[in-house]
């Protein structure tokens, strides 16, 4: 594996990062994943915060084709594009494949959007066990519950999408609630598996 730095902002190259992330639940090692493209490169150049959180992220995987473009030029080697929608469908696949039972969380999206996705993926994949979703709309009030509900719920996999920078952020700020979690910031993806 090789970790690799794209205007000050770290990548890592490897083969397989759904393995990784099944390795990390195994462990329990906690994990916050950040999927990298061009857009998110130049809101951290403006967003000093973004960029704190981008650093101290476990793995930064290349998702958009301006990164990968950038990352050939300088390796001067084939570098894969691994879309961050698609590492989380071939995570979940992997999960239920596994039969490992793993608790998994769906934040973000309008109202709805969380958990028409999750019904969605249990019905791919009738071993998955989703535990809870909630929407990416809510009041200060709302998301004390929502905090609450994760620290005694104790997820194993929890997407947030809440579009760049707000999900990284909230991950940065509330992955002590789960410590031993994988925390994937996925952007626009329960809208799209929500149909
Ligand atoms: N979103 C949310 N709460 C907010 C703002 C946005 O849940 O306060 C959701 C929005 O509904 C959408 C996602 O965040 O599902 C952002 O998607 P987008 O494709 O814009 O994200 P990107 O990956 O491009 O940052």
């Amino acid at each position: 594996d090789v970790k690799i730095s794209v205007l000050g902002l770290p990548v890592h190259l490897m083969a397989n990062y759904s393995q990784w992330l099944l390795e990390c639940l195994q462990h329990n090692r906690g994990t916050h994943v950040v999927t990298l493209n061009a857009e998110m490169t130049m809101q951290a150049e403006r967003n000093e915060s973004l960029a704190a959180v981008i650093q101290k992220a476990d793995l930064v995987i290349p998702d958009g084709a301006g990164v990968v473009l950038y990352l050939r030029y300088l390796l001067r080697q084939a570098v894969k594009r691994c879309p961050g929608i698609e590492l989380a469908e071939n995570f979940l696949a992997e999960i239920g494949q596994h039969q490992l039972d793993t608790k998994i969380f769906f934040y973000g999206g309008a109202t709805e959007v969380a958990a028409t996705a999750a019904a969605f993926w249990e019905q791919q994949i009738p071993d998955l066990n989703i535990v809870g979703t909630h929407s990416g709309y809510h009041s200060p009030e709302e998301e004390q519950l929502l905090q609450q509900t994760l620290a005694q719920l104790q997820p194993q996999v929890i997407f947030v999408g809440l579009g760049v920078p707000r999900q990284e952020l909230w991950i940065a700020k509330n992955r002590h609630l789960c410590p031993q979690a994988i925390w994937v910031g996925v952007g626009g993806s329960f809208d799209i598996w929500s149909g």
